[in-house]
């Protein structure tokens, strides 16, 4: 089995018919990328900076900082490598960033929320990606986006950074945003005019779709990423992404779902991104889908009311073609 999927490396990431879909890895540190480039990663889809920051005793220098989002982009050579904007909060705290406690932390002050708080962290993080996209392309990606201002203040700081280098352009850097609240839901249009990519965080965006703590064991029964207003709302971002030909992606754990992938082929999405170890299981299926069918499926996907029927009809399809 394992070797059979091995001979898949050298075989490209599409359908049976030819429709590219980037397989892409998570990673939260170098060993990841070692895993990412073993396994022939068409991307790095989330980069996971909270790793590096829960390394050291205070937050990482410009030079560490640098020096690790460059080995990344190094080393996937010429693919895209998207690096996610420090996304901790009250309930992933680092020790050096005392915050006060919170009654309901996931609805509190996390990802981008935190990094204006601490403007200077935030600056340094730029600085660094803006060094890391000399070296090949770069996707800044800010976490925990629910309006349109804190993308616009993003984009004031990165464009600050780059006068104080005396750059003009940063080619090589692309400003996007996670997909992980229902009001980024809402506003995909206006945010697609302004960003170069989403990707959308299932994880969260299941969390709050359904108002279910996506950590809480009593919860299993209510947090559902096959519930239809989740799939639904993925279904809106990524088809309005494919209009604006804007690179769009899906990075939570439902991206490395096997019973997920037909749906995910169906809406055109352009990437997944999952643990690097999934790749090669992904891109086995990938490779028996026929791109129109799986369309076709979407459309019918989208008119189940129930997590339950539409899992059935997941694995009828898959079952067809194993
Ligand atoms: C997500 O929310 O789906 C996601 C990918 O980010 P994290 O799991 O790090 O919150
Ligand atoms: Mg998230």
């Amino acid at each position: 089995e394992k070797e059979e999927l091995l001979t898949l490396l050298d075989e490209p990431s599409a359908t049976k018919d030819g429709h590219p879909v980037g397989l892409y890895a998570n990673v939260g540190g170098t060993f990841d990328i070692g895993n990412a480039v073993r396994y022939k990663a068409d991307g790095i889809g989330l980069f996971r900076t909270e790793f590096l920051f829960m390394e050291t005793m205070s937050s990482p220098t410009l030079a560490r900082q640098t020096e690790v989002y460059q080995h990344a982009v190094e080393s996937l050579g010429g693919r895209n490598v998207i690096i996610r904007l420090l996304d901790t909060g009250a309930d992933k705290p680092l020790p050096y960033w005392p915050l006060p406690r919170e009654e309901n932390p996931f609805l509190g002050i996390r990802g981008i929320r935190l990094l204006f708080q601490k403007e200077d962290i935030l600056r340094t993080q730029i600085q660094a990606l803006l060094q890391a996209s000399k070296s090949g392309p770069v996707g800044m990606m800010i976490p925990m986006i629910g309006s349109l201002k804190p993308i616009e203040r993003v984009r004031a700081l990165v464009e600050e950074e780059k006068l104080a280098l005396g750059w003009t352009e940063a080619e090589n850097l692309m400003l996007g945003v996670m997909i992980e609240t229902p009001a980024a839901v809402q506003l995909i249009k206006e945010i697609l005019d302004i960003v170069d990519f989403v990707s959308i965080g299932t994880n969260d965006l299941t969390q709050y779709m359904l108002a279910a703590d996506r950590g809480n064991p009593s919860m299993t029964d209510y947090y559902d990423e096959f519930h239809p207003a989740v799939l639904r709302s993925i279904a809106h971002v990524i088809k309005q992404a494919g209009k604006k030909a804007k690179l769009n992606g899906i990075c939570g754990e439902l991206a490395g779902n096997p019973l997920a992938l037909p749906f995910f082929v169906g809406l055109g999405v352009d990437e997944l991104s999952t643990n690097a170890s999934s790749i090669l299981k992904l891109k086995k299926i990938l490779r028996e889908i026929d791109f129109t069918e799986a369309e076709n499926l979407v459309e019918e996907i989208l008119r189940i009311p129930t997590s339950e029927g539409i899992r059935m009809r997941l694995h009828r399809f898959l079952a067809e073609r194993d």
